[in-house]
């Protein structure tokens, strides 16, 4: 087993983590930047160490810094979290090659899922099914891209395979557009990727997102945690997140589970895991695979009773997966995420958080970092914290929902509460199954 850890992160994450580790009898280390000494985790880690200044670049992404942090501690396990150098494959392999262990999946498997034309060729071999398109590079001749955009037929997609964070993405609704779209996603995607391959997929217009969660271990066992349903987006960041996802039937949970583990198994994945796919007319489309934990992590563990972080932190230490194919997800659970941003210009909001109330009562879960007189830092991600719920039913997980905003006090900053109010009364959020356009045409983006 995982002797001492070392969290190659910070904020709700890192802390969730921690407790993890605190129930498995695990030592922790808290690798923090000069902006994040009074992080709650930094506080109740075994052992601290301050990698650097403020700026990720030379803290949370400083790999000889959080290496070094390892060495000096004694650690043997590093987990990266999510964000960060959580799918930097080039971080997995020093990590390992330093005689640590990642907890995550192996490098080569990090760097296939983050190309997405090679992620797309692995899928379609499992038998996964992907957006119908280009299978592969466009090439250079104009005539040879407008013929595959004719088959595929428009509004279609040209993607950057080295993209990521919603960007390296940019929609044709007419051939008259194909030709300068191609040019100007490959320039763009060479400076923010340095790599312009890219490649065509159609576009699918009212989509939602539902994702399946995976398990698999080192001994060729792999399992599904059933899916969530992730629509609710503003600029492609998920807002709310629920499990499972309304309206899909234990057939094409089953189905679509058995495709994801068997795919897990070809690709020898280890860890958890997460496919995305886009969800239109009944028919699933693999969109990514990632590679690691997810910000919506609780609602899965909330359904199913399984305490993800535990399994990663077992399987990393080469344990056998205990958990059996079968489970039946029990009730349904909802996750808000918490900005520090104002609610209607979405304008990041840091600064003192003058009073923090915690909601509480039965199937109420808050994972937050922040506290009473804690400091929210302009240099990181607004998020600082989750509210989840569950519930033996979706109605009533969105009533409880409800209730535990109206008691979420935050003073001091601003933050996307009001928002998150607002959704849980909208008319097609409470019905189930808006796509992920819907969101923004609400809120006249
Ligand atoms: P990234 O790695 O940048 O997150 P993804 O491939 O996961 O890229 O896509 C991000 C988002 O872009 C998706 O959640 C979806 O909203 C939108 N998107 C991607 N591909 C398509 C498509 N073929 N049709 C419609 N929307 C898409």
């Amino acid at each position: 087993m995982i002797k001492k850890l070392l969290i190659a992160n910070r904020g709700e994450i890192a802390l969730r983590i921690l407790r993890a580790c605190h129930e498995m009898g695990i030592k922790t280390v808290a690798v923090h930047s000069t902006a994040d000494r009074d992080l709650k985790h930094v506080r109740l880690a075994d052992e601290s160490v301050c990698i650097g200044p403020p700026s990720s670049m030379h803290s949370y992404l400083n790999i000889p810094a959080i290496i070094s942090a390892a060495e000096l501690t004694d650690s043997d396990a590093i987990h990266p979290g999510y964000g960060f150098l959580s799918e930097n494959a080039d971080f997995a392999e020093r990590v390992e090659s330093s005689g640590f262990t990642f907890v995550g999946p192996k490098a080569e498997t990090i760097r296939i899922m983050g190309d997405k034309i090679a992620a797309k060729e692995a899928m379609i071999k499992a038998g996964v099914p992907c957006v119908p398109g280009s299978g592969g590079a466009i090439p250079d001749d104009p005539k040879i891209c407008k013929a595959m955009a004719n088959d595929i037929g428009y509004p279609i997609m040209i993607k950057a395979t080295g993209g990521g964070g919603g960007r390296g993405m940019r929609v044709v609704h007419d051939e008259s557009d194909l030709l300068e779209s191609i040019v100007l996603t490959k320039s763009e995607a060479g400076a923010a990727f340095n790599n312009d391959v890219v490649f065509m997929e159609k576009f699918l217009e009212k989509p939602r997102h539902i994702e399946f969660q995976v398990l698999a271990d080192n001994h060729g066992n792999a399992i599904h945690l059933c899916e969530r349903d992730c629509s609710m987006q503003r600029r492609n960041q998920k807002v709310v997140e629920e499990a499972p996802a309304p309206g899909i039937t234990p057939e094409q949970r089953a189905q679509m589970g058995e495709a994801v583990s068997k795919a897990c198994i070809d690709i020898g994945y280890r860890g958890a895991g997460t496919f995305e796919f886009l969800y239109e007319d009944g028919e699933f489309y693999f969109i990514e695979m990632n590679t690691r934990i997810q910000v919506e992590h609780p609602v899965t563990e909330m359904i199913t009773g399984v305490d993800l972080i535990k399994q990663q932190l077992l399987i990393a230490s080469g344990e056998v997966l205990k958990i059996k194919q079968g489970l039946i997800p029990r009730g349904h659970s909802i996750e808000c995420r918490i900005n520090a941003e104002d609610a209607e210009t979405f304008v990041p909001s840091p600064g003192k958080v003058e009073r923090f109330h915690v909601p509480g009562g039965l199937g109420v879960r808050v994972d937050s970092h922040i506290y009473g007189g804690y400091t929210v830092p302009p240099y990181y991600d607004s998020m600082i914290g989750k509210l989840i719920v569950h519930a033996e039913d979706r109605e009533t997980a969105i009533k409880r929902m409800r209730g535990a905003l109206s008691e979420m006090v935050i003073e001091g900053i601003k933050t996307n509460i009001p928002l998150q109010r607002r959704i849980m009364e909208d008319t097609a959020f409470v019905a189930g199954g808006a796509g992920i356009d819907y969101l923004e045409k609400k809120l006249g983006l």
